[in-house]
């Protein structure tokens, strides 16, 4: 293998560039050229190729986002726009192929990988850390870093003005980032699509805290899980309570990555590569504690990530 190519793919996340320097980097350790496609599967489909030599990937380490671009395409999810990518990967002299991405750029990766026997490898990359086989996909560390940065600076004006805040967080239909930021933030409640929950109970709950003296509450809701601002209606309405919400949205996919989810990028990326000029294929690397792991794409696309029952349990203890 002398010529390998790579996508960001799906939702960007912080850390994709981390990932880019770290694919490129080790490919050219092993004197193998590196193509980057932009804008995703669309881009590889489209041609839009640029070889990626050791400086282009140079002071990218810190930036959010992906220099690669990416992209949503729907031509590549019928069979014909997936012929076309595998023709413009063979004009390009790819061999094989690094994908960035979350479960639906892996599921894309799987395909290729079935229909035309193309080695791919796949390399998490997720705000919303709901790709199984791996204890964290790039960009979590940071969207919940960011998330505890706006839910600190709220509890500020929640206590000063005794207010109870409803703050949405985002991680599509799982509440991975909404109870880590939850924990962190000391958050008295926190609403997640997997688990059910009563608004009555919640409410009683912030009663009792207020008997005792304590007049500002912050309810995470993951996005998955109900509307803050029906939340905040609902509190408002059965407590009399001063309530208001706050929905981070967007803000949560920039910014510069944690020095988390650029080591962790770097490990990743360098993993991955150097497994595919090996001679391995059809593979996603993660992490399993700290140490490096490869599952078979079709192993990780067929099992679901499921929240950690016990830190639940301290959520709800340390609300009390
Ligand atoms: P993410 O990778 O962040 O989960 P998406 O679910 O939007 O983002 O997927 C990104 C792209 O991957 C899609 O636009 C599409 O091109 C490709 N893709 C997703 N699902 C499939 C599928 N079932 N078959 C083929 N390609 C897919």
């Amino acid at each position: 293998m002398d010529r390998i190519g790579i996508i960001t793919s799906g939702g960007d996340a912080p850390g994709m560039n981390a990932a880019i320097r770290a694919v490129v980097r080790a490919a050219i350790g092993r004197g193998v050229t590196v193509v980057g496609f932009h804008h995703g599967y669309e881009g590889v489909i489209k041609n839009e190729a640029t070889v990626l030599d050791s400086k282009s990937v140079g002071g990218i380490i810190t930036f959010g986002g992906t220099i690669l671009r990416t992209a949503r395409s729907k031509e590549f999810m019928e069979k014909s726009g997936r012929e076309k990518a595998i023709e413009v990967l063979h004009q390009n002299g790819c061999q094989g192929m690094v994908v960035i991405g979350g479960d639906g750029s892996l599921t894309g990766a799987l395909r290729l990988h079935d229909e035309f026997e193309f080695p791919l490898m796949g390399v998490p990359g997720s705000i919303d850390n709901d790709i199984s086989g791996t204890d964290f996909s790039i960009g979590f560390d940071t969207a919940v870093n960011t998330a505890l940065d706006a839910i600190d600076r709220v509890r500020d004006t929640a206590y000063s003005h005794e207010r109870v805040f409803v703050i949405e967080v985002m991680g599509r239909r799982n509440g991975f980032i909404a109870l880590e930021a939850a924990l962190a933030g000391g958050a008295e409640a926190v609403l997640i699509p997997e688990i059910p929950y009563s608004l009555l109970e919640i409410c009683d709950q912030l009663r009792a805290s207020a008997d005792k003296g304590k007049r500002s509450s912050i309810i995470v809701v993951a996005e998955g899980a109900a509307k803050a601002g029906e939340i905040k209606d609902f509190i408002q309405k059965n407590t009399g309570f001063e309530a208001r919400n706050l929905v981070l949205g967007h803000m949560q996919r920039g910014g510069s990555p944690t020095a988390f989810d650029r080591v962790l990028a770097l490990r990743l990326g360098a993993f991955a590569t150097n497994r595919l000029i090996s001679g391995f294929k059809g593979e996603m690397v993660g992490v399993d504690g700290s140490k490096l792991v490869s599952h078979p794409l079709s192993y990780v696309l067929s099992t679901e990530r499921a929240v950690d029952p016990e830190k639940l349990l301290l959520a709800e203890v340390m609300a009390q």
